[in-house]
């Protein structure tokens, strides 16, 4: 019996499910999850000292690696001072001025303490500034377990089988209507029928928990329209394609420019935080400016601006964001050619450090119905033979991969070897 196997059936019986988040169960997958005890760069180190190279980055956040040295002296140096205040301090302003600079449609921002907070703000904002009640989103996108989000969501809640759970009033999820990812004219008939009640489309450009699926050219922009049409605020729910796809993320990769952006993961450097930013006269109607209630006992904790900061800083090193393109298309390319060679169908997508990998024979995969009909039995065969060999997957597959700056060219390797190894036996 593995440590892993130990801690499990001990936290089983103190924590529902033994884990805080449920994707962490290996439900999706099958098997006992993994419990680390140490990280470092590329690697992770599992209670029975044995080391992965990590493609999940604590889901997103750890586009430095893990423990980056910049990072932990941010922490360390903040520590010294106090871990908050709960006033104003200036690592505040120095976070918010980095994203506004950093991230095209933002004037300000407001800090929270995760993804989850950031677009419930900003799906009241939407509704507090447009004076509607109904919100679009997209089947497969996630944006946090927001009540009014968790319908036809993906990630957890997919993987789960459970995309509206119980908990959340019907008349709240009335007040929400679905489209289907890449495809304008579900949007269009949406809007026909609710245009004048819809106080915003919330979406991820970059759908990154329906595994990864970029936008088709033109999607974006026939958002920004439809909005523009109706009077209804466009959300981007960047909260995992921020800072990572490109430094402004998702609308200066695709040059789409929304309202309000959801922002969290990175910005906290791995530590809990989260962000909504936008237009000025939008933010306005924030309080204590505006009459929409937000709130955070710890939000603009010092602690988790330092260590965002300093993960900005880092990713803002000039071609930083090539590098990790490039090394997350060398992944990617390898896998591709393996499978081929192997015989096995699997697409292969991405945008800047994010990936994933499809077991299907479908033409495309751009839309939800595509994503599920991939063979997700195969990918659970997969992932295991990798992690035996020593490579840490997203333990599920409607997650998205994450690639480093701390990964190495002789680590991609590394895993495309124990990927051809696993493919000889899928
Ligand atoms: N939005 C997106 C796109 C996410 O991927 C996630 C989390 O994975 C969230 C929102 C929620 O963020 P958090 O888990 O920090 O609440």
């Amino acid at each position: 019996m593995s440590q892993s196997d130990t801690l499990f059936e001990q936290a089983s019986q103190y924590i529902p499910g033994g884990v805080n988040s449920p994707v962490r169960a290996f439900k999706g997958v099958g098997g006992t999850p993994i419990f680390f005890k140490q990280a470092e760069g590329a690697y992770l180190w599992d209670e029975d000292d044995k080391r992965y190279i990590d493609y999940v980055g604590s889901w997103g956040p750890m586009i430095l690696g893990h423990a980056a040295p910049a990072v932990i002296e941010a922490i360390r140096d903040q520590l010294t001072h106090g871990t908050g205040y709960g006033a104003p301090s200036s690592t505040e302003t120095a976070m918010a001025r980095k994203i506004c600079e950093m991230v095209p449609s933002v004037d300000m921002v407001r800090m929270t303490n995760s993804g989850t907070e950031a677009t419930m703000s900003a799906v009241r904002l939407a509704r507090g500034y447009t004076g509607r009640d109904r919100i679009l989103k997209f089947e497969g996108n996630y944006h946090g377990h927001v009540d009014s989000l968790l319908v036809k969501a993906g990630s957890g809640a997919l993987t789960l089988g459970q995309p509206n759970s119980p908990g959340i009033p019907k008349a709240l999820a009335e007040q929400t209507l679905t489209a289907t990812f890449n495809d304008l004219e579900s949007v269009e008939t949406i809007f026909q029928e609710y245009g004048s009640e819809i106080a915003g489309i919330i979406v991820e450009p970059v759908a990154g928990n329906m595994n990864c699926v970029p936008p088709v050219a033109g999607f974006l922009e026939g958002l920004r329209e439809i909005c523009d049409r109706h009077g209804s605020v466009l959300i981007f729910d960047e909260v995992m394609s921020g800072f990572r796809v490109a430094p402004g993320g998702a609308q200066e990769r695709y040059g789409v420019t929304p309202d309000l952006t959801a922002l969290g993961k990175i910005i906290g450097g791995g530590l809990p935080v989260g962000a909504l930013g936008g237009r000025r006269d939008i933010m306005s109607h924030l309080a204590p400016l505006g009459p929409v209630y937000q709130a955070g006992t710890l939000s603009g904790n010092p602690l988790a601006m330092r260590a965002g900061l300093a993960t900005l800083e880092g990713l803002s090193q000039p071609g930083f964001h090539d590098q990790l393109e490039q090394r997350t298309r060398k992944l990617m390319d390898g896998f591709a050619a393996i499978a081929d060679k192997h015989g096995i169908p699997l697409k292969v997508q991405g945008a800047g450090g994010m990936f994933g990998l499809f077991f299907t024979d479908q033409p495309e995969v751009t839309r939800f119905e595509h994503v599920v009909n991939c063979d997700t039995e195969r990918f659970g065969r997969f992932f295991h033979a990798m992690l035996e060999q020593g490579v840490y997957l997203a333990p599920a597959a409607f997650e998205a991969g994450f690639v480093s700056g701390a990964h190495t060219e002789a680590d991609i390797e590394a895993t495309l070897q124990a990927a051809d190894n696993a493919m000889a036996q899928l």
